[in-house]
C-alpha cells in the first residue's frame, strides 16, 4: 500500500463517496424548488462498481473512512446491503454518513447492524415554519426522529451540521446549541459556500465563523479543544466540556492546508476538491475494464494536480459546474 499524497505533502485518507444525486428536501441555499436535472440511472455506478472501487481505494490508496453522502444516500436503493459489503472490505474502513435524517429513524437499525459506524445529520432550525421556509417540505419530526435514533442505536458521535443564515435561522444558534446539548449531539455549523445551483452565495450577507462564536459566546465559555488534525471543525468545550461545539470556516478560515479528503460522484468522477473544475472520469475507465493497478493510478493522478486551496478568495476563483448536491457535500 502506498499512501494518496499529493504535491503538497497531505495524505489523503478519506474518501467522500456520493450515493445519489437526488434529494427529497429543496433547501434555497442547495437547489431550486424544481429540483435539478438528475443523474440517469445509467450513468451511476452500480453496487458493484462501488464496492469494487471503494476496496481499491482502501487496500492500495490507504483509505480508511469513507462517508457515504449525497444528495441524500438515504434515497439510495439497497443502501443497507450497500453498506453491509463495505464494512466487509479489508482493511476495513470506518464508515459514515451524511445525511438530512428524513426516514433515518425507520433504517437506523438496520444500518447499525450492517456496519455503520456514524452519522452526521444537517439541522439548520428547529422551528416548523422556517425549516418549511428553508427546505420547501414540512419533515422537521421526521429529522428530529432520526436524530434520536442514530444516537439510540450507536451511531456515536451524532454530529449535526447547521448552516446559518443571516436573517433565516442565524437567531437560533443557542436554541440548536442546547437542543443538543440537552441530547447528546455535537453541534457544528458551517459557513455558507458558494456552491449552490441558483449561484446565489453572497460572501457579504454570509454569517462568519466569527459572528457564530460571538453568538455562542454571549451564553457560554468556549474554550478551544485544539488537536484539530484534519479535522474541518474547529472545536470548543462548551462551559468547561465535556460537551463541544464546532465551527466549520471553509470560507473565512480556511482549513486546506490539512485536507485530507477524496471525493467520488455517484456518476462515478474523482473530484480533489470540493471546488475542483477537473474531475477524472473513473466510471469510464471501470467500464472499459481499467484493472485494479489503473483504478488506483487515477485516483494517484487525480490526487497529484490538487491545488493548494479553495481559491474562494482568489480574484480568479469560479464556482464550480457541479452544485453541491451533484458533488457530495
Ligand atoms: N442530503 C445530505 C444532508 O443533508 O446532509 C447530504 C448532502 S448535503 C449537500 C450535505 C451538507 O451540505 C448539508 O449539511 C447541507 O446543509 C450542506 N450544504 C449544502 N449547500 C451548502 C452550501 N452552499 N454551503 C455550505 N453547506 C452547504
Amino acid at each position: 500500500m502506498e499512501a494518496l499524497v499529493d504535491s503538497f505533502g497531505r495524505v489523503h485518507s478519506d474518501l467522500r463517496v456520493s450515493l445519489t444525486d437526488k434529494c427529497n428536501l429543496r433547501c434555497t441555499y442547495c437547489m431550486p424548488a424544481e429540483g435539478l436535472d438528475w443523474m440517469p440511472a445509467a450513468e451511476m455506478l452500480s453496487d458493484d462498481e462501488l464496492v469494487r472501487v471503494i476496496g481499491v481505494a482502501v487496500r492500495d490508496l490507504g483509505i480508511t473512512e469513507v462517508r457515504l453522502t449525497g444528495g441524500e444516500p438515504l434515497l439510495r436503493r439497497g443502501l443497507v446491503d450497500l453498506v453491509r459489503r463495505l464494512a466487509d472490505l479489508r482493511p476495513r474502513p470506518k464508515l459514515s454518513m451524511t445525511t438530512n435524517g428524513i426516514g433515518l429513524a425507520k433504517v437506523v437499525e438496520a444500518l447499525a447492524v450492517a456496519g455503520l459506524d456514524r452519522v452526521n445529520v444537517s439541522l439548520d432550525t428547529l422551528d416548523r415554519e422556517t425549516f418549511v421556509t428553508l427546505s420547501r417540505r414540512d419533515r422537521l419530526d421526521d429529522v428530529l426522529a432520526g436524530l434520536d435514533g442514530a444516537r439510540d442505536f450507536g451511531l456515536v458521535p451524532v454530529k449535526v451540521n447547521t448552516v446559518l443564515m443571516r436573517g433565516v435561522n442565524d437567531h437560533e444558534a443557542l436554541d440548536l446549541l442546547h437542543y443538543c446539548l440537552e441530547r447528546q449531539l455535537s453541534l457544528r455549523f458551517i459557513e455558507q459556500m458558494p456552491l449552490d445551483a441558483q449561484h446565489g452565495w453572497d460572501r457579504s450577507i454570509m454569517v462568519t465563523a466569527e459572528e457564530i462564536q460571538s453568538l455562542l459566546a454571549s451564553q457560554h465559555a468556549l474554550t478551544p479543544v485544539g488537536g484539530r488534525g484534519s479535522s474541518p471543525a474547529e472545536e470548543f468545550y462548551v462551559d468547561g466540556g465535556p460537551a463541544t461545539v464546532g465551527i466549520i470556516a471553509s470560507v473565512s478560515r480556511p482549513f486546506c492546508g490539512s485536507c485530507d479528503r477524496v471525493r467520488l460522484t455517484a456518476d462515478g468522477q474523482i473530484r480533489n476538491c470540493l471546488f475542483a473544475r477537473e474531475e477524472s472520469d473513473l466510471r469510464a475507465a471501470v467500464r472499459a475494464g481499467a484493472d485494479d493497478a489503473e483504478i488506483a493510478h487515477r485516483f494517484r493522478v487525480s490526487i497529484a494536480g490538487k491545488r493548494a486551496g479553495h481559491g474562494i478568495d482568489d480574484p480568479t476563483f469560479l464556482q464550480p459546474d457541479r452544485p453541491m448536491s451533484a458533488i457530495g457535500g
